[in-house]
């Protein structure tokens, strides 16, 4: 069925933190250029309609159990993309034979909800994807055929160190694998969303060209289609009236800011790995007695449930934080834009979640990187060895590492100086792209005259 075309845009997010924000950061920008927008989204984990008072919201039933999530990422991601199909169609299909909503131009849809390109091809909705991580992540995941062709993967433990010749410079560690008892499984869902990615009409992206550069240029050569990188999209408005707070599945604690407002610049390591990510309890007292050993005041972000077996701090040795003598300060969730635009934050130990990489460049501040799966590995190694605005935690969790490498970034010294000031750089880089003439700003124009054309 043909459908008159309107500036309506329908948009499906992947229902978890580091996919929620930058898709209601998208639908912001889109709709500061003109656009009506329409959510559609899972009944779990979804967004406060009441937060975005210019959107429409409609819930579908996903049938899906927080168990099934928490227990297992891989197949919760799965079943999402089995269970949303009918009811996203049925929903749809409402919404277009409402004749007194405006038409919809297109629908745009998180590249992990693959589902969405079925359905836009049988009702004949043009399908624009928001990749939520990086370029170059994303041309790793693209490769994975090759790299299964040329015995990359499945990864053998004696080759890890090796460099991936045709993928430069990521080595075998740092391919963007998951840690998983099927990794058939994991490979198919990539070479599958990849897939869909590739019959979609475009790419939108929350990256920016010279971050990206050479990685955009792989993929404009292998893709069929525009790609449109228009990021950061937290920074095409002023802080607060975009502010990720508005999406965060988790209440911040803003005592991070009165804390961290007692403290001098660059002298506090601020850590988060995110909403995913979970580390054991051995790891957990490492990274403790690294901070403790270290003397630097740090802010840390432990997610109830994150360390394996425990339910929030009950593994601290007991009188840990009182030694501390307020250097540390912990707390569950942080608003961590906010965090990282403060001046006592001089370094970001981070799991190189995309979201976090990114928020991190465009704050100046360097990075201590521990990714943990998927694209955080490619992250960490553009980090470290491209945008060189980080050091790598090369030898797992230990404390005696952890605790050189925080006074490497924090203390006086060359390298750390080095860091330090191509992280300034880099941030004024960020800032240049979104510029009248920058290049996000023009390749948004792009991606708005393109979606009119549909
Ligand atoms: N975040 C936050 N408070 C925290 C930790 C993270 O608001 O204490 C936000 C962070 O700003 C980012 C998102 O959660 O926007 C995490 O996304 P990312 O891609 O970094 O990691 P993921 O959670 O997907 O692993």
């Amino acid at each position: 069925m043909e459908q008159r075309r309107g500036r309506r845009l329908v948009l499906i997010p992947l229902p978890l933190q580091g996919h929620i924000n930058p898709m209601l950061q998208l639908a912001h920008i889109l709709h500061s250029n003109g656009f009506s927008i329409t959510v559609i989204h899972t009944t779990f984990n979804s967004p406060n309609p009441s937060n975005y008072p210019n959107f429409n919201f409609y819930s579908i039933q996903d049938g899906l159990s927080e168990t099934e999530y928490t227990s297992d990422l891989l197949n919760f991601i799965i079943a999402l993309n089995i269970g949303c199909v009918t009811p996203f169609k049925e929903c749809l299909m409402k919404m277009l034979s409402d004749t007194s909503e405006e038409p919809i131009a297109c629908m745009i849809s998180d590249a992990m909800c693959y589902f969405t390109q079925s359905v836009a091809d049988s009702i004949k909705l043009p399908r624009i994807v928001l990749r939520t991580g990086g370029v170059s992540s994303f041309v790793a995941f693209s490769a994975f055929p090759f790299l299964r062709e040329k015995a990359y993967l499945p990864i053998q433990e004696s080759k890890l160190e090796e460099p991936v010749a045709e993928l430069p410079p990521l080595r075998v560690k740092d391919l963007p694998m998951f840690n998983t008892k099927e990794p058939e499984k994991y490979y198919e869902l990539i070479c599958r969303f990849v897939k869909e990615t590739k019959n979609s009409l475009g790419v939108i992206f929350n990256s920016f060209e010279d971050l990206e550069s050479s990685a955009l240029k792989t993929l404009s050569q292998q893709f069929p289609f525009p790609i449109f990188p228009i990021g950061p999209f937290h920074k095409h408005f002023p802080e607060d009236s975009t502010s990720s707070s508005l999406s965060s599945l988790i209440s911040q604690d803003q005592s991070c800011i009165s804390w961290l407002d007692k403290h001098k610049p660059n002298s506090v390591v601020y850590m988060s790995f995110g909403s995913l990510a979970a580390i054991t309890e051995n790891e957990f007292l490492e990274i403790a007695w690294g901070l403790s050993n270290s003397k630097i005041p740090f802010l840390w972000v432990v997610r109830p449930g994150s360390i394996c077996g425990t339910e929030w701090l009950e593994a601290l040795p007991s009188g840990f934080m009182e030694n501390l003598e307020g250097r540390g300060h912990i707390v569950k969730w942080a608003p961590q834009q906010e965090v990282l635009a403060h001046q006592a934050v001089g370094a970001f130990w981070t799991h190189n979640g995309w979201n976090s990489t990114l928020e991190s460049i465009c704050a100046g501040v360097p990075m201590i990187c521990m990714p943990c799966f998927t694209d955080q590995k490619v992250n960490a190694r553009y980090v470290t060895h491209v945008w060189k605005v980080g050091l790598q935690l090369e030898k797992g969790v230990e404390r005696k590492e952890i605790e050189k490498s925080i006074r490497k970034l924090m203390e006086e010294n060359d390298e750390g100086k080095k860091i330090r000031d191509r992280a300034l750089k880099l941030k004024e880089d960020a800032m240049l792209c979104l510029k009248p003439s920058g290049s996000s700003c023009c390749s948004l124009e792009g991606l708005v005259n393109y979606i009119l054309s549909l």
